[in-house]
């Protein structure tokens, strides 16, 4: 405690009698009196040590601006920490900002699995006792031709299980242009490692060959592993075996082929003017036993990790107890099941499934809504900025198809100052940015901050915060 305390103006109200004050009153009915009383105490107590200090003025001492500030704070405290923001970033499933966006079926789905209890593990025809797979695995088998299925938390999950269920104690044989990394410490030597498969590597990172695998195939190989390679691209002078006829080695040694799909689209998204990426259908039609891929990338559904394959094997990798602490709850099988429903009608997918919508948003659209949307912002940011409209290149994101670019359009703000200072501008009008109340998140490029417009769907939301922007330096 400040040792003049003796000093301390008497002007400032007690803890009781603000509390006391009608000010507060909405507050305690908002937030709590526990709440409020705490605030209350650290706001005076802070506003003390400046009184003490001489920066605070009469005016700012009375019970009034005091209760406004405690409403300050308390709105602070009480906001969620889980916050929308608008991704301008280029970046469609971006993994840091919660990749794929549900469609109101898969939404709807959600609320109703938290409102009400359900069949979640429960036969309705029979009375007994069931198993929640069985709530997707019907829709999973029409739409790839696979067997069976299981699902659990993320792909990095469904990686884990299937390789510990089917090569625990044994070798996994895989080209060692496949050992990949993807984001957030999720690399596939430490998962082998993990899941108690012995790696056995082979081939060279640009080329493996068909007589690689046949010349590692020993009495203590379990399975035959093939990851598709979705976060970089390796060009030039190279070879893979590709599903068909690594298939062919795996059965002629009786072994599974398992393939970790990554992305794994349910359907040709050429049809849609996007790249190619293998689907899963064709992946098992190729003949790979089990494969894996996720929930919330290309298909648009939710976190989850899926396994699709042969009865047998999925048999076994059920009955493995990590399954039990993998699993999926309910409201993700709720949105998946609505998601996946969507698939059924290809035809009317992309004006349903959000992400696939804003994936094949024309170029044309997005530059006129730049256009559109230009003016305003120059209004808003006033002279010290060039506003400008510009094609530019997005991507799809998760890792999927990482040199495809997709083709769209930025407002591109560009500060009107000299070389040395422009970094610092850009950086502050970054940060405004950030602070609106759905923070907006663009992309620093060139000495300009980038906002891509693919993923602007609320425009009215996102025009009505602009008049509340604010930067460090603003009036230029
Ligand atoms: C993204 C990805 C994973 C991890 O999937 P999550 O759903 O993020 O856990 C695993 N393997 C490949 C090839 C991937 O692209």
């Amino acid at each position: 405690m400040p040792a003049n305390l003796a000093s301390i103006p008497p002007r400032l109200p007690s803890v009781d009698s603000l509390l006391r004050h009608p000010a507060c009153h909405p507050l305690i009915d908002r937030y709590g009196r526990d709440a409020v009383l705490a605030t209350v105490r650290q706001l005076l107590d802070d506003v003390r040590e400046s009184a003490v200090t001489g920066h605070a003025s009469a005016a700012e001492l009375s019970s009034e601006v005091l209760a406004g500030r405690a409403s300050e704070r308390l709105a602070i405290q009480h906001r969620s920490k889980v916050r929308r923001v608008f991704n301008l970033t280029g970046t469609v499933l971006h993994t840091n900002l919660g990749r794929a966006l549900l469609p109101e079926e898969a939404i709807e789905a959600i609320q109703t699995a938290a409102r009400y209890p359900l069949n979640l593990e429960f036969d309705l025809n029979s009375g007994k006792r069931g198993d929640r797979d069985d709530l997707i695995e019907g829709l999973i088998r029409e739409l790839t031709g696979a067997e069976a299925v299981t699902v659990v938390n993320n792909n990095a999950a469904a990686v884990l299980l299937a390789l510990n269920s089917l090569g625990a104690r044994k070798e996994g044989i895989i080209s060692r242009g496949e050992l990949i990394e993807i984001g957030g410490a999720f690399r596939i030597p430490d998962i082998m490692a993990r899941a108690g498969v012995k790696l056995h590597e082979i081939g060279t990172t640009n080329r493996t060959h068909a007589k690689d695998y046949e010349a590692a195939i020993n009495p203590r190989t379990g399975l035959l592993m093939r990851v598709h390679t979705s976060n970089y691209s390796i060009q030039g002078f190279t070879t893979s075996v590709p599903t068909q006829a690594l298939a062919s080695i795996a059965h002629e040694h009786e072994l599974p082929l398992l393939e970790d799909l990554g992305s794994g689209s349910l359907l040709d998204m050429t049809r849609w003017g996007l790249p190619a990426e293998p689907t899963v259908r064709q992946t098992l039609a190729e003949g790979a036993d089990i494969v894996t891929f996720s929930g919330d990338k290309l298909l648009g559904g939710p976190q989850a990790g899926l396994i699709v394959g042969s009865k047998a094997l999925i048999a076994k990798i059920k009955k493995n107890p990590l399954k039990r602490a993998l699993r999926v709850d309910k409201l993700t099988l709720a949105a998946l099941e609505a998601v996946l429903s969507l698939y059924r009608d290809p035809d009317r997918l992309a004006a349903r499934l959000p992400s696939l919508r804003l994936l094949t948003r024309p170029q044309g659209e997005i530059l006129a809504q730049a256009e559109r949307l230009r003016p305003l912002l120059a209004r808003t940011l006033g002279e010290g900025w060039g506003v400008a409209v510009q094609p530019s290149l997005g991507m799809i994101g998760s890792g999927s198809q990482p040199v495809a670019r997709l083709p769209s359009a930025s407002l591109c703000l560009r500060p009107i100052v000299s070389k040395k200072l422009r970094g610092r501008q850009l950086h502050a009008l970054e940060a405004g940015l950030r602070n609106l109340p759905i923070p907006v998140l663009g992309r620093i490029d060139d000495d300009a901050l980038w906002l891509d417009l693919r993923q602007l769907d609320d425009e009215a939301g996102w025009t009505g915060q602009l008049s509340q922007l604010r930067w460090e330096g603003e009036a230029g």
